[in-house]
This record gives structure tokens, sequence and C-alpha cells, in this order.
């Protein structure tokens, strides 16, 4: 097996899985982590950015779009690394509920870390400002340089660089807002926010809101500012077969569909006519993905919010295996995908996994985007998972040559779906699959001390 010098950047639950894996495999890696701490999008700030919208190129980022009150919307046990459940501890810092508040993840990933040693593998403070393949003899092509600057140093004389033979990119997908483009908002007098700098319902009191959105985030804000708002209003392109009332719960929110303009007057206008005064927007439309580090910016493009191309959403095929990405994929068990996605990579990376020919791979990949563009799917729903999520960890285990994903989580997972769109006011609370949590406590015993 090859030794490979890996850089990883991003030290969250991605970048940490990705070099308890390429060490594992027998790697040398460096891990680039912008913050002091690791953990990424759990760790929790209750600072926001100067444009609440996060359009404003020269505010300063906060990595984060965790609000305050936020529990996991998994289960524990789905959600942990596979071999490191995310049990609940006894100890009085401890959520041991079983869809926790945030602060319980961020332990579980600080003990992750502990556990495997990875502290020692990341260089904190240090952002990736740059990375490029190094343009000398035929020799080196594979070979990455990484620049990054150490938090502080902001004129150029301070960048370091370093030479890789790979970059596995952990960098999140959930810091950069994604906006409703509204004709008349310009005019509109009221506030906008977005979900990312959104962590506290205190600031809409007695007002009139409106929460743009139909996931997770929009269903827990809108819920949350109802507590103290005048009145809230949802506004959601009903993409699944459930009514929004269903997926809300039967509470006072008033659902609508898509917002057609703002006016000067203060109403929003939505698709069926109907019209409400609002004081201010929550718009809950998601994230873009963004890597302005990235030098071959021609190779890897985002398009319509689709990273690509690339491989299996991993790897572009004319840069593999020297460029990985971690983590690109939504709706799929965030960390056990991460997970699988790692040990692929490090087995690619050492040679005891086989990639197809870059030929094959290109193909591949335009296969995917034919079959979307036959199935009128737009292309920002390339990395969408959901029910093939299943299909594809089990591919990458086969692959990597580890178990496929276990059938006690599959089935939790599916379980907790169906619980979400039943009790979506409790469904954290209240659930029936207590024979799975007995099976997934049997696989776990064999990891627990
Ligand atoms: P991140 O956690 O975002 O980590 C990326 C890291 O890269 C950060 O530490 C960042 O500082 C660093 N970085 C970025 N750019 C650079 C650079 N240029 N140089 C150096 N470092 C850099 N998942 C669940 O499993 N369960 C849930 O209940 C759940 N709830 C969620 C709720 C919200 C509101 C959001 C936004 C996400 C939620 N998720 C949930 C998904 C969650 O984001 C993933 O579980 C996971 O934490 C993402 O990990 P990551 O490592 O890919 O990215």
């Amino acid at each position: 097996m090859i030794s490979r010098k890996v850089a990883v950047i991003g030290a969250g639950a991605a970048g940490l899985v990705a070099s308890r894996e390429l060490r594992r495999e027998g790697h040398e890696v460096v891990v680039f982590e912008r913050s002091d701490r690791i953990g990424g999008t759990w760790v929790y700030n209750s600072n926001i950015e100067s444009d609440p919208l996060g359009l404003d190129p020269s505010r300063a980022i906060v990595h984060s779009s965790l609000y305050e009150s936020l529990r996991t919307n998994l289960p524990r046990e789905v959600m942990g690394f596979r071999d490191y459940p995310f049990v609940a501890q006894v100890n009085d810092d401890r959520d041991p509920r079983r869809f926790p508040h945030h602060t319980e993840v961020l332990h579980y990933l600080v003990d992750f870390a502990n556990h495997f040693g990875l502290i020692e593998l990341i260089l904190f403070e240090t952002e990736v400002i740059y990375v490029g393949l190094l343009e000398e003899e035929e020799e080196l092509k594979n070979n990455w340089v990484v620049k990054f600057r150490k938090k502080g140093e902001v004129d150029g004389s301070s960048v370091a660089h370093e030479v890789f033979d790979a970059v596995v990119v952990c960098s999140g997908h959930y810091t950069h807002p994604n906006i409703a483009e509204i004709p008349g908002i310009a005019a509109w007098p009221g506030k906008q926010l977005h979900s990312h700098n959104y962590r506290v319902p205190e600031p809409f009191s007695g007002q009139v809101v409106l929460v743009i959105g139909n996931r997770a985030s929009a269903a827990d804000i809108s819920k949350e500012i109802f507590t103290v708002a005048k009145e809230v209003h949802v506004a959601s392109r009903s993409t699944m077969n459930v009514s929004p009332t269903q997926r809300f719960g039967n509470n006072n929110v008033r659902h609508h569909p898509l917002v057609k303009c703002a006016n000067e007057d203060g109403t929003v206008v939505f698709h069926d006519g109907s019209l409400v005064r609002v004081d201010a927007i929550v718009q809950c439309t998601g994230y873009k993905y963004y890597f302005p580090f990235l030098e071959i910016s021609d190779t890897v493009t985002v398009d319509d919010n689709c990273v690509g191309p690339l491989y299996q959403h991993i790897f572009p095929p004319v840069l593999a295996p020297g460029l990985s990405f971690i983590g690109i994929p939504w709706m799929a068990l965030p960390f056990p995908t991460f997970e699988l996605q790692s040990k692929w990579v490090a087995g690619v990376l050492s040679g005891r996994v086989s990639l197809p020919y870059k030929d094959k791979m290109i193909e591949d990949v335009a296969a995917f985007y034919f079959q979307l563009k036959e199935a009128a799917i737009p292309k920002r729903y390339a990395h969408f998972l959901g029910e093939k999520q299943f299909d594809y960890a089990d591919w990458l285990a086969a692959e990597s040559g580890c178990q496929p994903l276990e059938e006690w989580r599959k089935e939790m997972a599916k379980e907790r779906d169906r619980n979400a769109t039943t009790r979506p006011e409790s469904y954290r609370d209240e659930w029936e699959d207590e024979d799975l949590i007995v099976q997934a406590h049997e696989d776990f015993s064999q990891y627990l001390p």
C-alpha cells in the first residue's frame, strides 16, 4: 500500500473522520482548520454576520448556522460514526436525550477526536486560501500546493505553502446562504434574515413573520418564532407529498404557496393571489456550495448548486485521486456517509482500491447528468440522496471492503422519517422503534468498553 501525504481541509465531522480513515490506511495527514476548535457546524456561535442575508462578500463569516435551541433531527443511534457509537453519557454536562441538544454533538465529536488522537494532526486557526496543481515537470504533475494563512495574518507576505500528494476537501456546505429572489423586495420596507443568521426568536416579538422554506430549519424556526410573534406565515414549494399541516403540525402557523412578489406598502403576495402585510422575512432557503480556495475552478465548477463533475459525489475524474470531496451529498445520514466516503478515498489513495479509468468516470458522470435531465430534475438536486442513500452507502462499503450499512440503521432512519411526518411536533420525544434501539445497542456492544 502506498502512503501519501494528504491535506484535509476542515476539522468538522467530515474532516475528523476523513483524517482518521486516512491515517488508519497509513497516510501522513495534515488537517487545516480555520477556527480555533474542532466541530465545524456544531460549534454554536451566538454572533451573527453583519449582513443578515449573508450577501455582502466583505462580511466577516460566521461558520455555524445553529440556532440556540437546536436539537438534532436524527436519533443519536443512527447519527454517530459506525464504530464509535453516539451513546448517552452519564455525566452532568451531557444531554442523554435520544435527539439531544446541539452541545451534545460537539461533546461527541471532541470525544471522538480525543479517542483517536486526531487533535495532533490539526493546524488550528489556519485558513486554506489556495489549492492548485504544481506547475512543474511532468513527474510532479500530481502534486498539490496548499497555501494557507494563520489567523491575524492578512498581508500576502505571511502566506505559507506546502506540497501534498492529495487534498481532501471537508470544508462543509452550510455556511453560504442561498437566497430566494423576490420581485419587488428592494422596495419592501421590512427586515430580512437567512436562517444561517437566526439564533433566538426574541427579535421577532409581536411581529408578523414570514418564513420561507419547507425543510427541517423552516419547521423548527417557524414553530419557535410562533411562541413570541403576532403571526407566523410559511411559504413553501410543496415538493413533498404531504400537506404543510402534516409537515409542520397543526399549530396556528399559516401556510402559503411560494412568494410571488413583495411591495413597497409592506405586503407580500403569494402565488395563489393571497397577500399578507409582514414585518420580517426569514429565508430558510438552504445553502450554496462554495470553494473559494480552489484554483482549478474551471475543472470543478458549481453550476446551479451542483458541484461537478464528481464521480460518485467525490472525485473530479480528471483530477482523481489527487482531489476529493467528503460530505457533498445531502439528505443522507451525514456522519456514517462521511465515514464510508472517507474509507473509499483512503483506500483509493493507498492503491488498495481501484478507481475506474478516467474516461469511464467521465462517462458515468455524464450519464448521471443525462438521467437528471431526462427526469426533469434540476441540477441542484444532483447531490440529493434521500432513498438512494442506502444503495450509495452499500456501494461505498463494498468498494472499500467494509461491512454494508447496518440494517437496523437503515430501518431506523426510515422510521424516523415516518415518525417526523406523522408527529411533526413531537417526533424528537415520542417514537415506536424500541425494537430497533435494542438492535442498535446489541451492535454497539462490540465497540463499547
Ligand atoms: P462543517 O461541520 O461545516 O465543518 C467544516 C469545517 O471546515 C469547519 O470547521 C470550518 O471552519 C472548516 N473550513 C472551512 N473552510 C476552510 C478553509 N478554507 N480553511 C480551513 N478550514 C476551513 N446533521 C446530523 O447528522 N444531524 C442533525 O441533526 C443535523 N442538524 C443540522 C442542523 C443545521 C441547522 C445544519 C446547518 C446542519 C445540520 N446537520 C445535521 C448537518 C451537519 O452540517 C453535518 O452533520 C456535519 O456536521 C457537517 O460536517 P462537515 O465536516 O461536512 O462540515
